[in-house]
């Protein structure tokens, strides 16, 4: 790594978190240095050079901020995230979920960071920490292999790891209307731009067979801790109890076959790609089979024969530090100098909570390099009640968790209220404490 002067903040890693902590840090008046190693090295996941490529779904999740990932989307936006910033300017027409174009998100973000007059980007592999100054470790779940080594001497926690799969994106030449129905599971009545394949009982045994019968990339002795049910591959799940599938991504939920006037027994939804409209995404149904045998088993289903698959589905061993080992408040290793990490390296569970976590670190990185103490997000909200959950949770039970509602404290009077108005009262309050937040931010810095 080539040297570079002790108030420049380094960022480790061109994702979802290092590119919010690089946007960040420049905001905050310090010089970034930026590294990302592709293309030259790449990842399993990856498939452009671009900076935040998203290698899962195209989703954001959902939209209401009345759950738990919307809170967090919006106080996020409350806080100027660039990565939530790009994400609206290129949603989907509006469905459940803050559904993006992920090209053109990459793009647009790849664009805003090349141009930033504060930000440098180096496309170099890191196998080495700096020795001193302010650095941001955002490599993420596929972390190379010499970085991984340097950064366990450094903080001496011993990696975890889990089975982590995307579903496959195809392109549809015809879609033919009676095959691929219109309309959200979740929500009939509303024209989300999504299409069905809908399962009668038969359908669904025959899908279930054909997942079964398939060969995966998937180790048949995979340590069972590293096979986490949320992130489970639709042929591990349907190896276990194909009911699993039925209830979770394939549920029909109140969605009702035009033709039949019955509800079917499953359905593969299909969530726009793109905003041309050809590419699709298999929602929920990630997995690790080969190519081939996606292009075979999911070719066989109604309305997709003629399918291309353009971004196969893959399973991926992902890495993680025991976050709440090591982790202070600020997104700062303790006992490690300016050493901060974020991201899915931390064992987050998604994209939003690796751009909060990108933010943090980001922020926090560029204080230590001027000496001033650290910014720590009020626990009153969803972003503090991750940082919460990274900092203070049990060891040696933790795991990657997406943020949900219980981690949020309420208040003593608030016990008898209906879970709506309790919620109701928690966006508030968390609106009321960022605004605080950021309004002494802002004294602090004069601006
Ligand atoms: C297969 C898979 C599916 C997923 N599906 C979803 C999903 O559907 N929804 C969701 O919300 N989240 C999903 N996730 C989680 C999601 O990837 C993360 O939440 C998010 O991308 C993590 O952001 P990050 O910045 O930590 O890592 P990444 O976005 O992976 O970024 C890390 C970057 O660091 C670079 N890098 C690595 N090592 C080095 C090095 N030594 N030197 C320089 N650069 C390096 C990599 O090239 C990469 O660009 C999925 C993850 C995986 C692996």
């Amino acid at each position: 790594m080539n040297s570079h002067s002790e108030s420049t903040v380094v960022v480790i890693g061109g994702g979802i978190a290092g590119s919010e902590a690089a946007w960040q840090a420049a905001c905050c008046g310090a010089d970034v240095i930026l590294y990302e190693m592709r293309p030259a090295t790449t990842t399993v996941a990856h498939t452009t050079d671009l900076l935040a490529e998203m290698v899962g779904d195209n989703s954001f999740g959902v939209w209401l901020s009345t759950k738990a990932q919307g809170l967090l989307k919006r106080e996020l936006r409350q806080l100027h995230s660039l990565v939530l910033d790009s994400a609206d300017q290129c949603a989907l027409p509006e469905s459940y979920e803050l559904l993006v174009d992920r090209q053109q998100m990459a793009d647009a973000l790849t664009e805003a960071l090349t141009e930033h007059p504060r930000i440098e980007i180096r496309r170099e592999q890191v196998t080495e920490l700096p020795r001193s100054g302010a650095v941001v470790v955002a490599s993420g779940p596929l972390t190379s292999q010499p970085l991984a080594r340097v950064l366990y001497r450094a903080i001496g926690q011993p990696y975890r790891f889990f089975y982590q799969s995307s579903a496959p994106v195809v392109r549809l030449h015809n879609i033919d209307d009676r095959a691929l129905v219109p309309g959200s599971p979740y929500d009939p009545q509303r024209d989300s731009g999504e299409r069905n394949c809908l399962l009668d009982n038969a359908g669904f045994e025959a899908f279930c067979a054909a997942l079964v019968e398939a060969e995966t990339t998937v180790p048949e002795q995979a340590n069972p801790e590293e096979l986490l049910d949320y992130y489970l591959p639709a042929e591990i799940m349907v190896r276990r109890d194909h009911h699993l599938l039925q209830r979770g991504p394939m549920s029909a939920g109140q969605l009702v076959d035009p033709a039949s006037g019955h509800r079917p027994t499953a359905l593969v939804r299909l969530v726009p790609e793109d905003t041309k409209g050809d590419l699709w995404r298999l929602a929920g149904i990630g997995t690790g089979l080969p190519p081939d045998e996606q292009q075979r088993v999911f070719g066989q289903l109604p309305g997709l024969e003629g399918l291309e698959i353009v971004r196969p589905g893959r399973a991926v061993r992902s890495v993680f530090v025991p976050a709440p080992a090591t982790l202070t408040r600020s997104g700062r290793v303790a006992d490690c100098g300016g050493l901060f990490l974020a991201g899915q390296l931390l064992g987050t569970a998604n994209y939003t909570e690796a751009a909060a976590t990108g933010w943090l670190a980001g922020v926090n990185a560029a204080r230590w390099a001027c000496r001033r103490e650290p910014a720590l997000i009020p626990g009153e909200t969803m972003f503090g009640s991750l940082i919460r959950r990274l900092t203070e949770s049990d060891v040696s039970s933790y795991c990657p968790e997406p943020v949900n509602f219980g981690m949020l404290p309420t208040e003593r009077g608030d016990a008898g209220l209906s879970k709506e108005k309790r919620r109701q009262l928690q966006v508030q309050k968390s609106e009321a404490v960022l605004a605080e937040f950021l309004a002494e931010q802002m004294s602090e810095t004069g601006d």
